[in-house]
Order: C-alpha cells, then sequence, then structure tokens
C-alpha cells in the first residue's frame, strides 16, 4: 500500500483533458491513461470526488461572446459536462472501479441527482463519485464548482489538474522564461491574476482555507505522487 497523505480529495479534470492533443471532442485513449492512474490511489484508499469541465465540448462565454443568450450558452456548457462525466464513468468502471455521476441538473436516466449526504455515502463506501453539471447555475465555472463541492464533501484539497507543471508567473506555453511557483497564497494567486483557477473559485477557496494542487495530468503517475504528498506542481495554501 502506498502512504497517501489525504483520506479525501476533490480531483477537478477540465475538459481539456478529455479531448488529449486533439483540442475538442472526447479522445478515449487519453481518458484511458489517466483513469488508470485515478483507479490506482483509489485502490489505494483515497477517496475522490471528481468534477469535469466541459470546454473540450462547449463553453458558454466563448459562445455568448459569438452572440448566443449567456444563460442559454451556460446551460448548454453544464450539459456537455455531462458527457464528459459519462466517458470518464465508463473509463473508471472498465478498470474496476465503482462509480456514480451525480447531476446538479436532474437527469435520472443518466444519473443521479447531486445530494450532498449521498455522495458522501458513496465515498465513503469507496466510489469514485462524478459530479456533473456544474453548479446548477449558469454564470459560473467547473473550477467554482469544484471549489464547492469540495467544501461540501469535507475533501481535504483540491487536487487541480493541468497541461503544464503547476502556476508560472507567466504563460509558461508562450514564454519559455516562465518561473513556476513551489508555494503561493490564495490571495497572491488572486492580486497577481495567475488564473490557476477563475476568481470566484479562489475566493471560495481561501474563504475556506481548501488548499490548492495544482500538477501536470499528461506526466504519469503525478496523481499519485499528490495524493502521497510529494513535492510537485504548485500548492496554493494560507492567505
Ligand atoms: N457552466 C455553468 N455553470 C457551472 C459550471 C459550468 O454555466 O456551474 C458552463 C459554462 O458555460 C462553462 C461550461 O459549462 O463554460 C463548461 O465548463 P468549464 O468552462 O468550467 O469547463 P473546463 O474549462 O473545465 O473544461
Amino acid at each position: 500500500m502506498d502512504n497517501l497523505r489525504y483520506k479525501r480529495v476533490l480531483l477537478k479534470l477540465s475538459g481539456e483533458a478529455l479531448a488529449g492533443g486533439k483540442g475538442g471532442g472526447i479522445d478515449p485513449a487519453s481518458i484511458e491513461a489517466f483513469s488508470r492512474e485515478i483507479v490506482h490511489v483509489a485502490s489505494q484508499g483515497l477517496e475522490i470526488a471528481l468534477v469535469i469541465g466541459g470546454g473540450n465540448i462547449f463553453r458558454g462565454v466563448s459562445e455568448s461572446a459569438r452572440g448566443m443568450d449567456r444563460a442559454s450558452a451556460d446551460y448548454m456548457g453544464m450539459l456537455a459536462t455531462v458527457m464528459n462525466a459519462l466517458a470518464v464513468q465508463d473509463a473508471l468502471e472498465k478498470h474496476g472501479l465503482d462509480t456514480r455521476v451525480l447531476s446538479a441538473i436532474d437527469m435520472k436516466e443518466v444519473s443521479e441527482p447531486y445530494i450532498r449526504r449521498r455522495a458522501i455515502r458513496h465515498l465513503e463506501k469507496g466510489r469514485a463519485v462524478i459530479c456533473a453539471a456544474g453548479t446548477g447555475n449558469p454564470y459560473f465555472t467547473t473550477d467554482t464548482a469544484a471549489a464547492l463541492r469540495a467544501m461540501e464533501l469535507r475533501c481535504e484539497a483540491i487536487f487541480k489538474a493541468t497541461k503544464v507543471n503547476g502556476i508560472y508567473d507567466k504563460d509558461p506555453m508562450t514564454n519559455p522564461d516562465a518561473v513556476m511557483f513551489k508555494t503561493i497564497t490564495h490571495m497572491e494567486a488572486l492580486e497577481k491574476r495567475l488564473r490557476v483557477m477563475d476568481t470566484t473559485a479562489i475566493s471560495l477557496a481561501m474563504d475556506n482555507k481548501m488548499p490548492i494542487m495544482v500538477f501536470n495530468l499528461f506526466e504519469e503517475g503525478n496523481i499519485l505522487k499528490v495524493a502521497k504528498g510529494e513535492d510537485i506542481g504548485t500548492t496554493v495554501t494560507g492567505g
């Protein structure tokens, strides 16, 4: 058994993680890779709640910029997260992990409704809980849903999986001299507008002293390393 630092965490996967290198849509090979890791850490006793984004399929804010009503576009974005949740559920279950999809928008044929106490019960029984449809409200993001669910479900940390190694002083994709922070406070992340998560999500995490571990999802073994408390990526804490 690996020695884990956490008992229960919330793992935030953006839609991008499901698209792999393809930029959009759902790429089964990418889902397969991180699902294997999630199942491994769960088998070591980590209770995992997941919040899945939808940006690989639909992002409300971009579509409203192109003329759609923002709330309608956001509801479409939330529905996109349900599709992603079902794809991740399928992959996790193929590897033998029991899961439940809990949706913030009622969709009883494909998921359970999100009921906090029920979600906690599933986690206690060792099932991965996949939270779909974000917060259920337009004008929010799945990052905010991740912060909200992490608090409600009494998770010890948010694991924010990204395509870069951590939080940098500037965008590492376009600036080769960007420097990565090892640790940073929520307040610094807000003040410096570092865009690790949106400001609503970071504020919520800050007010409730919820640490955020930012790490690269595409490096194999990273989920386990973070779960063991290894010093990879950036830790957002305190302040
Ligand atoms: N969304 C929403 N309310 C929520 C969560 C998500 O309206 O509580 C919508 C919003 O339009 C967002 C889309 O769903 O753009 C997809 O979520 P997000 O952009 O957070 O996905 P990610 O960037 O993680 O792939």
